[in-house]
């Protein structure tokens, strides 16, 4: 039982099912665990996947996303909401309109496109539904180069897309870029605020997308502006990064429960 402590602070995130472990629900419930918040896990879809490739994946019905997230807000008064694998449309329209009844609740948007293995995680193209139904609702959008670009419609540099991404504000990371050190920055609507730059670590990591996402939305939950929201999340996910480990044989996973990082409220 939880003595003399305060209540850790929800937060609701919706995405698909890794059986591997290393991506999506598993590594969202993981860092906020770690950060010290409960998770609420929607499910969208249940994929099937190891460290190595990723073989199918079965979205979940929208009426039935619609409905545990109802259930959840119902009960539950996540502050923030974060998104990852959202697969169509239909599945993205209602998030957007559930999360639109909802102005109180922060969103954190990791547009999941495709995974680290770039492999497709989507039915059909999800860049119209996400721009027109999901960035008006976020506070932040979290793509790494590849998103950016597919989001932006155009092959160009981090700054360039964070320009054609100006209705919202975005944290663009580099670790898919071709630079020897890994580039993050944030853009309020198009406006670089704020750059890292982090080494770039040999290995490549399943799941690191999501945990970043998720860490964000801790720091959020835990009252944090955005800068330092952000400052804390990388600084999480570098750590989960150093404490990888390689459990099969593709990928390596983010050790996120295996180092000192952990904050409790
Ligand atoms: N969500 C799910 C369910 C996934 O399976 C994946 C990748 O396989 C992702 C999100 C994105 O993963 P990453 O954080 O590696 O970009």
């Amino acid at each position: 039982m939880r003595t003399g402590k305060a209540m850790p602070a929800v937060v609701m995130v919706i995405g698909g099912m890794d059986p591997s472990g290393g991506a999506g629900l598993c590594a969202d419930i993981q860092t906020l665990s770690a950060m010290g918040c409960h998770a609420a896990p929607v499910v969208t879809a249940i994929t099937v996947q190891n460290t190595v490739e990723l073989r199918s994946f079965q979205s979940v019905e929208a009426s039935l996303i619609e409905a545990q997230m109802r259930t959840v807000l119902d009960d539950l008064s996540p502050s923030v909401v974060k998104t990852g694998m959202l697969v169509n449309r239909e599945i993205i329209s209602v998030v957007s309109s559930v999360l639109g009844k909802h102005p109180e609740i922060k969103v954190i948007v990791d547009p999941v496109i495709n995974s680290n293995n770039d492999e497709r995680l989507s039915e059909g193209s999800l860049i119209v539904p996400l721009k027109k139904l999901l960035f008006p609702v976020a506070s932040i959008i979290t793509p790494n180069i590849l998103e950016a670009r597919l989001l932006a419609g155009k092959e160009a540099a981090a700054d360039d897309c964070a320009a054609l991404l100006s209705e919202c504000n975005c944290m663009i990371t580099g670790t898919h870029a071709e630079s020897t050190k890994v580039i993050n920055a944030y853009y309020q609507r198009g406006r670089k605020l704020r750059e890292w730059i982090w080494p770039r670590l040999k290995f490549e990591y399943h799941g690191s997308g999501c945990t970043l996402a998720s860490a964000i939305a801790a720091g959020v939950a835990h009252g944090l502006d955005m800068e330092q929201a952000l400052e804390q999340a990388q600084q999480f996910v570098i750590n989960s990064l150093w404490a990888g480990f390689r459990p099969g044989h593709g990928q390596h996973i983010p050790g996120r429960l295996c180092h000192d990082d952990v904050f409790t409220n």
